[in-house]
């Protein structure tokens, strides 16, 4: 166990804080994506972190069908194949939805695992409980920070250091209502993080409900669209007001599968957000890449999920039912995924490798490998 080399996931955001970087958080939920990251983070010298959501992986029945553990040992495994350390494991969402305490512990027997499975990151996601009766703020968000508090603790306690690293969430992101998306205001995450800290609660980065959606994104006509919605100005506010009341938290962007990689570059509040998640675009990579190398297995892949989730989208074409659906066909086809051909693993890499450099260069992580030698 000695020759584990994973990043400390305070140590990754502390060092680039401030810096104008964004660090890309892969969601490998099929885990042939992360030689090819892996190779352009080594040859960019860029850090780079790997995750997978409380959904996507769990002790019981996470759609990509893979344990904390054997996310860990498979990415463990990228990481010696191409000599790279520079990365972070970070568990995504953390999803609490009712905060009763069935829903704590299981989530507590997660974090645990992950934990020993050398989980070095982790976000707590609590943004579902918000109390709409609350008088002012702080009461609408105590749910919110209670349930956070809680699950931080533990892992704290659990932990052995103080090195690990902390996401905290607020503002559901993409819950819309009759005026279309819900925005995280400025003093609501002021509030959120000061309530926080004053529980001795010190996290890096929160995340916000800025106009993004996560997965891939369709029109009413059913044809796969751009995701330019994030609402910039907003997102600038909210890292603004967390550096005017002197925090070091900021932003952690969710929901980029989609977004041009020249508007990331160009448009992007660079250091205001400082992890990008990037999630379905690796899924599609690889669904994608089937399609040539392994059409037949695509093929009961795409079907499997049509067949499956017909009746939930009843006004829905094949192809947006499989974009919305087809990562709940990972278990069902697990062993058919892991067992496909050199040349499909290869092209695969192949193209992870140059994705993951376009993506380190809108991001700015070029070099910033070297930060975490200081
Ligand atoms: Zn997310």
């Amino acid at each position: 166990m000695s020759d584990i080399k994973i990043v400390q996931g305070k140590r990754m955001f502390d060092a680039v804080r401030d810096r104008g970087i964004i660090i890309m958080a892969a969601n490998t939920r099929m885990t042939m994506v992360t030689e090819g990251i892996f190779q352009a983070a080594k040859e960019a010298k860029s850090v780079v972190m790997v995750e997978l959501a409380k959904s996507e992986s769990n002790l019981e029945d996470g759609y990509t069908g893979l344990l904390p553990m054997d996310l860990s040992i498979h990415t463990q495994e990228a990481a010696k194949k191409t000599g790279f350390d520079g990365w972070a494991l970070h568990a995504d969402h953390l999803t609490v939805k009712r905060g009763d305490s069935a829903e704590i512990d299981a989530i507590k027997s997660l974090v645990k695992a992950q934990i020993d499975a050398h989980f070095t990151s982790f976000a707590i996601d609590a943004s579902h409980l918000f109390n709409f009766e609350g008088g002012d703020l702080e009461e609408e968000l105590s749910k919110n920070i209670e349930a956070t508090t809680e699950i931080a603790h533990f892992i704290k306690d659990h932990y052995g250091s103080d090195d690990f690293g902390l996401e905290v969430e607020v503002g559901e992101i993409g819950r819309k209502n009759d005026k279309g998306m819900v925005l995280t205001r400025p003093e609501e995450a002021a509030t959120f993080i000061k309530a926080l800290n004053r529980n001795g609660v010190e996290p890096q980065v929160i995340a916000i409900a800025n106009g993004s959606s996560h997965g891939n994104i369709y029109d009413d006509r059913g044809n796969l669209i751009k995701q330019i919605s994030i609402d910039i100005p907003q997102t600038v506010a909210v890292a603004k007001a967390l550096r005017d009341m002197g925090s070091p938290v900021r932003i952690a962007q969710h929901g980029i599968t989609g977004t041009p990689r020249h508007l990331i570059r160009s448009a992007f509040p660079h250091g205001d957000i400082i992890k990008g998640n990037v999630g379905t675009f690796w899924q599609n990579l690889v669904f994608d890449t089937f399609k040539v190398y392994e059409p037949d297995l695509y093929d009961q892949i795409l079907e499997w999920t049509v067949n499956t989730y017909r009746a939930k989208y009843p006004t829905k074409g094949k192809e947006e039912i499989f974009g919305k659906m087809g990562k709940m066909a990972i278990k069902e086809f697990f062993d058919d995924i892991y067992a496909v051909g050199d040349d499909t693993r290869e092209a695969i890499t192949a193209q992870s490798r140059a994705q993951a450099l376009m993506f380190f260069k809108a991001f700015n992580s070029y070099n910033s490998g070297k930060l975490l030698d200081g």
